[in-house]
């Protein structure tokens, strides 16, 4: 039995069977193959390599015929990696040997092969890193083009160790295959993790070397909320987890004693609580766990695991399914988030060395009015079917704000112009995410109506940490003297122009921190789903008074770890 430590991602506990995913861009499963299957996945091999070849020569012929023929021998390196013999004919004695899929074969070799040429003096050879990483994604693309197997195929339950995951890859699992996962990196508050929490999975990021202690079918413990995987737990180890879980399920049944009260305090102080969802199929799990209303519905995620993008009618499907379940409450529409660690293949976005302070979300959508005009378009057509919001995020100041809203009219123009009807009066907010617009609140407050604070940027960006690099996670802080006071300067600003003010960040859902937010008088609380009856449950044990308290105390140490200390007693006491 070994203990490995790493970040708690998504709550709860999960024992089952580990099953490894490759560390390519694609999630490669590892299979299991029989000895007669062996012929078939030569051949499927082969067949991806002639088709490989096919698209690369056309590739060529059409570089030649734009950019000429120098540029298109290029390609004649590409060309001999799909000749290469000692790779392919390690490929063919691996699959033999070790009779797994003939793609998870593959891409351990390519992997091989990677890490060998980058590590080699001669520049030429080093050069040739990149070719064989690019034939081998092609390679890889046709060969789990005829396998078809995704993260959605898998039969049985079991937890998912990867080096990483992505936030694609995390959409495409379901809970009734996936019990749990664990990967090598990660932090807290990365979409994969996000993710999880949303589908309900628990999972530790982060763990260092777990792809190398963890074998395929070891028996692990996946303890989401203290970040720890127990792998081949003894008898005893398993017998306290199993106990653990019922003693959870029967903590979780208190608090769901109350998800379908109003969010009170006890001395009549009444709080918004929403729910946060990434697909319009989670609107029941929200109403489930009593949300008054989607506080963030994060569209980026409709554009995940297809080739091509969403269209108008498509949009307008989807929102006026979610505007329409949850009339008469509000329903939070962000526009599209892509960018930082949510790529979308669709749009060829270049590799940028800061992702999250790149070419990311609204500044995408302002280069891009094709895209973002159109969904604009879809939302207000939507509008008429429910109490629909819009929510840009990633304002950094005025200036995007009014470009985003000149957007915004042209929309509306296009749709008079076509006679479809919209909601005119269709509310318009901001996330407040980066640092400038939490400084600049004040002015942005007087042009929008309402806010939501994105806690999960707003504290990466000010802390300047990353907040899926497992290395620097342990300063990544939501109590940070810095960050409360942002939040603090949020609300006022808000308060002072008569709007409302909401948090959709991960920290709106964390139990001792919300007591701080509800004393600074946070309006709003938005939280993936199931962690709502817990917060519901501890609003309605305290007064607001008594939070106004707390968060004044609070505010007057100088560590976030001071004020993680008292926030966590306060919350012991209530719930005792
Ligand atoms: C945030 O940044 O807090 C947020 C809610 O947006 P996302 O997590 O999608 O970046
Ligand atoms: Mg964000």
């Amino acid at each position: 039995m070994i203990r490995l430590k790493g970040i708690a991602a998504a709550g709860g506990i999960s024992i089952g069977p580990a099953y490894k995913l490759g560390r390519e861009e694609f999630a490669v499963l590892a299979e299991r193959i029989g000895w007669d299957d062996i012929p078939g996945q030569i051949q499927l091999f082969e067949e991806a390599l002639i088709k490989t070849r096919r698209e690369i020569i056309e590739l060529q012929k059409r570089i030649a015929g734009e950019m000429g023929q120098e540029e298109a021998q290029i390609f004649d390196a590409h060309l001999l990696v799909l000749e290469d013999r000692m790779l392919i004919e390690e490929v063919i004695s691996r699959l033999k040997k070790e009779q797994l899929n003939v793609a998870y074969i593959f891409s351990e070799v390519l992997k091989k092969y990677i890490s060998v040429f980058s590590k080699i003096e001669d520049e030429y050879l080093k050069e040739r890193t990149s070719d064989i990483n690019d034939v081998g994604r092609r390679i890889l693309r046709n060969l789990l083009g005829k396998e078809k197997k995704g993260l959605g195929d898998l039969k049985d339950k079991v937890v998912i160790v990867a080096h990483d995951l992505s936030p694609s890859d995390t959409a495409a699992m379901h809970k009734k295959n996936v019990a749990g996962f664990v990967t090598d990196i990660g932090g807290k508050t990365s979409h994969t993790a996000i993710m999880a929490k949303s589908l309900e999975i628990p999972a530790v990021v982060g763990v260092e070397g777990a792809t190398l202690k963890i074998k395929p079918g070891d028996i692990l413990i996946v303890d989401g909320s203290l970040g720890l995987v127990i792998v081949d737990p003894d008898e005893a180890t398993l017998k306290e987890y199993q106990e653990e879980l019922v003693k959870l399920k029967g903590i979780a049944d208190r608090f769901l004693s109350v998800k379908d009260l109003p969010a009170v305090t006890s001395d009549g102080h009444t709080i918004a609580i929403s729910a946060n969802i990434e697909f319009p199929d989670e609107v029941p799990s929200a109403k489930l766990h009593g949300c008054l209303g989607i506080g963030l519905y994060r569209t980026e995620f409709f554009y995940m695991n297809r080739k091509d993008s969403p269209t108008e009618e498509e949009h307008y499907q989807a929102y006026k399914y979610v505007a329409e379940e949850m009339s008469p409450q509000p329903v939070v529409i962000r526009t599209l988030d892509l960018g930082g660690d949510k790529f979308l293949s669709q749009f060829n976005i270049p590799n940028e060395m800061q992702p999250f302070l790149g070419w990311r979300a609204i500044r995408f959508c302002l280069a891009r009015p094709d895209i973002f005009k159109l969904q604009l378009r879809a939302i207000l057509r939507a509008s008429v079917h429910g109490n629909l919001r819009l929510m840009y995020p990633m304002i950094s100041g005025i200036e995007e704000l009014r470009q985003a809203n000149s957007f915004l009219q042209e929309a509306k123009d296009e749709l008079r112009q076509k006679g479809m009807e919209f909601n005119d009066k269709l509310e318009v907010g901001v996330m407040i995410e980066v640092p400038s617009a939490a400084m600049t609140a004040d002015i942005l407050a007087k042009e929008v109506n309402f806010f939501s604070i994105g806690t999960n940027d707003l504290i990466q960006y000010s802390l300047a940490v990353d907040r899926g690099n497992e290395k620097v996670a342990y300063l990544y802080e939501p109590a940070h003297p810095a960050v409360l006071r942002l939040i603090r300067n949020v609300i006022d600003a808000a308060h002072f122009a008569n709007i409302k003010v909401a948090m959709c960040g991960e920290m709106a859902g964390e139990p001792s921190l919300a007591l701080i937010l509800l004393g600074l008088g946070l309006d709003e609380f938005s939280m993936p789903p199931q962690m709502i009856p817990e917060l519901k449950f501890i609003i309605r044990a305290i007064g607001f008074k008594a939070t106004q308290e707390i968060a004044k105390q609070a505010m007057g140490f100088v560590t976030g770890t001071e004020v993680e200390k008292f926030a966590q007693e306060r919350l012991a006491e209530i719930l005792k």
